[in-house]
């Protein structure tokens, strides 16, 4: 049975794969969810002879019934290639009692090059199959590993632009730079005075204004979506986790049909959205372990019940989680209303009145796959320093998250379940955080010098991604205010 979209907020309307693709968000402001979720339709024992490719395939073929497979093995093949350094795509290693699950490997050493660096094609592909004749317009609003991941999916892809906003001080170094640096003419970078849930607001109100669509229109243009909200995001993501449990299989970690734990450092919701995705198409899956930073919404709206965004925003060493409003547990709170799309819109029109809503008891028994919890940034520090020391592993600061609310987890509950751990990204990118907890007396140094440092320490090579920007030349200087957004894209675009 071929799978349509339609929106969480008015489940009248329905879409495509490849035009829900191309669109994003839906006009109402819903997302777009699909009208059931597939089973897999291989055995476990069969995806565990397959590779990355071919899961790949098994998987999105599912959930992209308009794709041909000729369409989407072009898209699979294009994105998984060379661009990663490993054959694996997504290798597994074991430290401290779980399995980590490094989805750091692509071309900006973070999770978001498992989607974006197949968003382009499906994009591409989509516009093809729907006679598109204007240009597309990628918008996105990054907390900084989205947007660069992004330009270097869509830069120099013929057809579109891409223009990505970010928390001019709410990014680390590295992560600036990275993005700064882009080359490609149709890229284009803005660092904006406020933080990631004031450029995701910004982007959203865009994406709504009518008239600019029009503007654009006549331009020959049209906007999409690259952040996680598009199912062209989230149809690849379910993709490792069904890797992740095959390759323990056929392994011999877990019997087949043995239920695992999932653990995913959490911000915007997507990365543990498509984990849950996976385990309703039937991939053996215990629990759902949501980590959140000290901006820890959504542990405590899996505490209570209430989801309040009215709450200081705090800056910490896991800046791709520090967000308040996450933006896919919408399609979780329109899935555990019973699909009821009017009753999803009015919980959501509350969180934009009051910044809060509450779900009922009823709703509240579908969230019993998941368990929400927290870490402090010196929790966070400490996970690190533990890890290095006992097993000379050394994780990233997102993934020092999870891996702290994973050990609370076991002592609380004494889970024995095998797990895995989604590490998001590479240490490298956040080496200032990751030497003070493991070398503090480097501290001092500036950042290329903490890389050296960190390579002599882990003995992992230093990254392509990194070594590239080491003395790259900034060529993105715009910033503006949040008002000011409509104004650089229509700059950027020549439009008056
Ligand atoms: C984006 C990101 C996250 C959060 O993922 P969501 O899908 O937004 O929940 C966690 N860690 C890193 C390193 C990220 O880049």
């Amino acid at each position: 049975m071929p799978v349509y979209y339609h929106s969480t907020r008015d489940s009248g309307f329905t879409a495509t794969a490849s035009q829900a693709i191309l669109q994003g968000l839906s006009k109402d402001g819903g997302l777009f969810v699909p009208d059931h979720i597939p089973e897999l339709d291989k055995s476990l024992e069969e995806l565990s002879r397959m590779d990355y490719r071919q899961v790949a395939y098994e998987v999105m073929k599912l959930l992209l019934s308009d794709f041909t497979k000729e369409e989407l093995e072009y898209c699979i093949s294009s994105a998984y290639d060379q661009k990663f350094d490993t054959e694996a795509i997504a290798p597994m290693r074991y430290a401290d009692g779980a399995y980590f699950l490094e989805l750091f490997h692509g071309r900006t050493i973070a999770f978001k090059d498992m989607a974006l660096s197949i968003l382009p094609y499906l994009m591409t592909v989509s516009a093809g199959k729907n006679q598109v004749k204007n240009d597309i317009v990628i918008l996105t609003a990054t907390s900084g590993d989205t947007g660069k991941a992004a330009l270097a999916g869509f830069a120099d892809v013929k057809g579109t632009r891409i223009i990505v906003f970010y928390p001019k001080n709410g990014v680390s170094a590295i992560q600036e730079k990275q993005m700064v640096t882009q080359k490609g003419d149709n890229t284009l970078v803005v660092g904006i005075h406020g933080n990631f849930d004031d450029a995701q607001t910004g982007v959203k109100k865009i994406f709504g204004d009518e008239e600019l669509a029009k503007t654009l229109d006549q331009a020959g243009f049209q906007f999409s979506s690259a952040n996680s909200i598009n199912i062209g995001r989230l149809v690849p993501q379910i993709v490792y986790y069904v890797y992740a449990y095959t390759r323990l299989l056929g392994e011999g970690k877990v019997k087949a049909g043995k239920e695992i734990n999932v653990v995913v450092p959490t911000g915007n919701f997507g990365n543990i959205l498509a984990a849950y995705y996976a385990k309703e198409m039937g991939l053996p899956v215990h629990k759902l372990i949501c980590a959140s930073n000290d901006n820890k919404v959504l542990y405590d709206f899996f505490s209570t019940g209430t989801y309040d965004k009215n709450r200081e925003f705090v800056l910490t060493t896991s800046p791709s989680m520090d967000i308040l409003v996450s933006s896919n547990l919408e399609r979780l709170i329109y899935k555990i209303a019973g699909e009821d799309a009017a009753q999803n819109a009015e919980l959501m029109r509350q969180l934009s009145a009051g910044g809060v809503y509450s779900i009922t008891d009823t709703m509240r028994e579908g969230l019993k796959d998941f368990v929400g919890g927290c870490a402090t940034v010196s929790e966070t520090t400490e996970t690190i320093r533990h890890i290095y020391e006992k097993d000379q592993y050394v994780i990233d600061p997102h993934t020092a998250v999870a891996a702290c609310v994973y050990e609370k987890h076991v002592q609380e509950s004494s889970d024995g379940h095998v797990t895995v751990i989604a590490s998001t990204a590479s240490p490298y990118k956040f080496t200032r955080s990751v030497m003070e907890a493991i070398d503090p007396a480097s501290a001092n140094e500036e950042d290329f010098a903490l890389a050296d440092r960190l390579c002599e320490l882990s003995g992992v090579k230093i990254p392509a991604a990194v070594e590239e920007i080491r003395n790259a030349p900034v060529l993105h200087k715009t910033v503006c205010e949040k008002e000011e957004m409509t104004d650089v894209i229509l700059k950027f675009l020549h439009i008056d």
